[in-house]
């Protein structure tokens, strides 16, 4: 089962993606992970998306697209993946889509978290406290949310327009509950339901 998580910055894609993989049985692919593992490392790739990243912009799509396609060759993503924070664009979901049907394979289900922008800021002030992360300051934050309305936002118009199945779950409220809901819209005959 191929997932794409989506969601605003500071929506708890990240922690729920965690939860929900493993209940699932397949990795959990976080492209904002991995790029900050790459940047940990200061190879030739970490070194062009850290400033990058810092300013809240995205990375170039043939670059993640690429990171991507590697990724999903591996042998724990064979059965499947649950992929969070990407795509991220349109094109990204277009060559998402060409990757996986020249491998006979399909974007089974989209979950979109929904949270307001309000919460997202208050959350986000949190996290930049508590985790001190390069881009948690207010302005990359404001881009990152910029960012997601211009250019990721539309990326679940476009599942609408290829009938992919989109799951719509409220991200507000105890990390715990969300967590059920999802579980609960993935496998409504409650596989997986226990932790
Ligand atoms: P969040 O979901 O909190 O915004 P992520 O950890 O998913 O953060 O991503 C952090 C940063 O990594 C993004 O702001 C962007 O610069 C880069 N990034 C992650 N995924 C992608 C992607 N699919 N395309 C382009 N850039 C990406």
């Amino acid at each position: 089962m191929i997932v794409v998580l989506f969601g605003p910055p500071g929506s708890g894609k990240g922690t729920q993606a965690h939860r929900v993989a493993s209940r699932l049985n397949v990795p959990h692919i976080a492209t904002g992970d991995m790029l900050r593992a790459e940047v940990a490392r200061g190879s030739a790739l970490g070194r062009e998306a850290e400033p990058i990243m810092a300013s809240g912009k995205l990375i170039p799509d043939d670059l993640i697209v690429r990171v991507i396609e590697v990724r999903l060759d591996d042998p724990d993503a064979r059965t499947g993946a649950l992929l969070d924070g990407f795509p991220r664009t349109v094109p990204q979901a277009q060559a998402l889509d060409a990757m996986l049907r020249r491998k006979g394979r399909a974007v089974d289900v989209v979950l979109a978290l929904h949270v307001s922008d309000t919460e997202l800021h208050r959350r986000i002030q949190h996290r930049a406290e508590v985790e001190g992360r390069a881009d948690d300051t207010e302005a990359a934050f404001a881009e990152r949310l910029r960012v997601y309305h211009s250019e990721t936002a539309p990326v679940l118009d476009y599942y609408r327009t290829t009938a992919t199945t989109i799951v719509e779950v409220d991200g507000v409220g105890d990390i715990d509950a969300v967590t059920e809901r999802i579980a609960k819209a993935l496998m409504p005959d409650g596989a997986g339901a226990s932790r």
